[in-house]
């Protein structure tokens, strides 16, 4: 039987697409940096580190989509907007 600490060593990633960074998971804050850059990981409007402008919009469109009464959002709210113009200018 294994007797390996139970202790999952956790990263940050992307929440959208998964991808590992340097730095824990968002949760536990700190920050979050790119491995060959070691640039700051931009933090989606809603919470959650993002690799890529893409990604950012995809969690916002996921989260506008999750809520309550909310259709399937095709295009972002001015908050997520302003939030991934920040980002990724
Ligand atoms: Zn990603």
């Amino acid at each position: 039987m294994m007797t390996a600490s139970t202790e999952v060593v956790e990263k940050a990633s992307c929440r959208n697409c998964g991808r590992e960074f340097i730095g824990k998971p968002y949760r536990f804050g700190g920050g979050a940096w790119f491995p060959k850059t070691m640039e700051a990981v931009p933090v989606n409007y809603f919470g959650g580190y993002v690799c890529s402008r893409g990604c950012d919009v995809q969690v916002c469109l996921n989260m506008l989509s999750s809520m309550p009464g909310a259709g399937r959002a095709t295009s972002l709210d001015s908050g997520c907007e302003t939030s991934v113009a920040r980002n990724w200018s």
